[in-house]
């Protein structure tokens, strides 16, 4: 069974990588997808997160890295994918995954989203908190591999 899990990714964290190397035990393969939306106003690019999900999970057998644009759905009947892994942590995700989850049913009922409860010592970690602790210099050693830190502290002109 070939599942994806997708999103922003801006930047990975240990949160992410919780979930793909657990997904990675429930799936044969496992397409990490970096939506590529510039919209967004990411603070990295496509190929940065790229660069970084690689480095991350090099060790994992079954996993790929891949960028997509457009729908998830779509990519999804493209990569042969039936299973959309999304992540849980607290109830303030919920609303927002569940309405995902049903819009992306509606659009093509093949694809089934499943959800992963977070570990409990990354509850309360967002790519965006990184990124507001990376901005002001405080301490995120415990939030992202090293390989993303060094990337921020470039971003962030740290001396
Ligand atoms: P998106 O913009 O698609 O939400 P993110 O990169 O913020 O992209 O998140 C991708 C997925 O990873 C989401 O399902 C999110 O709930 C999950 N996720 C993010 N951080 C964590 C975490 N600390 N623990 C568990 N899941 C997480």
């Amino acid at each position: 069974m070939i599942a994806i899990y997708p999103g922003s990714f801006d930047p990975a964290t240990y949160g992410h990588l919780d979930i793909i190397k657990r997904a990675a035990l429930i799936a044969d393969k496992l397409i990490v997808g970096i939506l590529d939306n510039p919209v967004k106003n990411p603070l990295f690019t496509a190929e940065e997160k790229k660069r970084h999900l690689l480095e991350i999970t090099k060790d994992i057998k079954n996993v790929e890295i891949e960028s997509f644009t457009g729908l998830l759905v779509d990519f999804a009947k493209k990569k042969e994918a039936k299973i959309v892994i999304r992540g849980l942590r607290a109830l303030t995700d919920f609303e927002y995954e569940f309405q995902m989850a049903l819009t992306n049913r509606e659009l093509e009922n093949k694809v089934e989203t499943l959800f992963l409860p977070t570990s409990k010592e990354y509850l309360f970690l967002s790519s965006s908190v990184v990124k507001e602790v990376a901005r002001f210099h405080g301490n995120y050693d415990k939030m992202v591999p090293e390989i993303v830190r060094l990337d921020l502290e470039k971003k962030f002109k740290y001396q």
